[in-house]
């Protein structure tokens, strides 16, 4: 044990991501709290997001698809500093694309890496940053995004096995780490009337949601949109803690 174990720390709490922008929308107001409350904050984000929509259209062109990563960490940097988070690190895998297209099959992206691999990867920042509360997402990612997915595998498998000694024994040798066990792991959730809500008030606004029915759908398609929210939808009773960020909305 150096003098550093015995040094007095703040309380940490690491959030774990698949894609630059998830933190601030899906912890951006927990993270903004605990860094007002002096408890020590840590990003994880998965991939680097290459993949991503650009929803501004005078943006989207070719070469901001080409460098969309580097956009992106440029992003990141930016609402970190609006949280007020200091600490981030990336576990470096390609975004994945969406089910079923070319960039979900590219072997660098984080759905086709090895899961125990990966895992790895994060055990390690667990066993470096040791964090008391890790959050990450459901076993659906949420809405069923690949990398949200293999996220929610990653961060479970790396709170489990951070703190056995028999998990990636190299890292203790070489990679000056010890184990470390998280007292307890969130999975972030938007309860479903708050998600109802929220569709509503956007589609009273003249906009589509994300999760608004499909236009002109077939039966089938009904039939498979009913089918993803009754997956992707938070029964409000699942909802065990409620994390008060009024106070930090404009940071958000
Ligand atoms: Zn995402």
């Amino acid at each position: 044990m150096d003098d550093l174990d015995l040094a007095p720390r703040p309380l940490t709490l690491m959030a774990v991501h698949a894609h630059p922008d998830d933190e601030t929308i899906g912890t951006g107001g927990t993270m903004a709290r605990a860094v007002g409350a002096s408890r020590r904050v840590v990003l994880v984000t998965c991939t680097r997001g290459e993949m991503g929509e650009i929803v501004m259209s005078e943006l989207d062109t070719p070469e901001n698809h080409r460098r969309l990563g580097e956009l992106r960490a440029a992003e990141l940097e930016a609402a970190m500093t609006e949280l007020g988070v200091t600490e981030w690190d990336n576990l470096g895998y390609r975004d994945s694309d969406m089910m079923g297209r070319p960039g979900n099959l590219d072997p660098r992206c984080f759905w086709q890496a090895d899961l125990d691999e990966a895992i790895g990867r994060l055990t390690w920042l667990v066993r470096r940053h040791r964090p008391e509360v890790i959050t990450t997402y459901n076993d659906f990612g949420g809405y069923g995004h690949p990398d949200h997915i293999r996220t929610h595998q990653v961060a479970i498998g790396a709170f489990e096995r951070a703190g056995d000694p028999g998990w990636y024994p190299t890292q203790l040798v070489e990679g000056g780490v010890a184990p470390w066990t998280p007292l307890k792991l969130y999975e972030q959730a938007v309860p479903r009337s708050v998600r109802l809500a929220m569709v509503e008030r956007t589609e009273a606004m003249g906009q589509r949601s994300f999760w608004s029915a499909p236009e002109n759908a077939s039966p089938e398609e009904m039939v498979e949109y009913e089918a993803f929210l009754a997956r992707a939808l938070i029964p409000d009773d699942q909802i065990t803690t409620r994390v008060d960020v009024n106070d930090f909305l404009e940071a958000k």
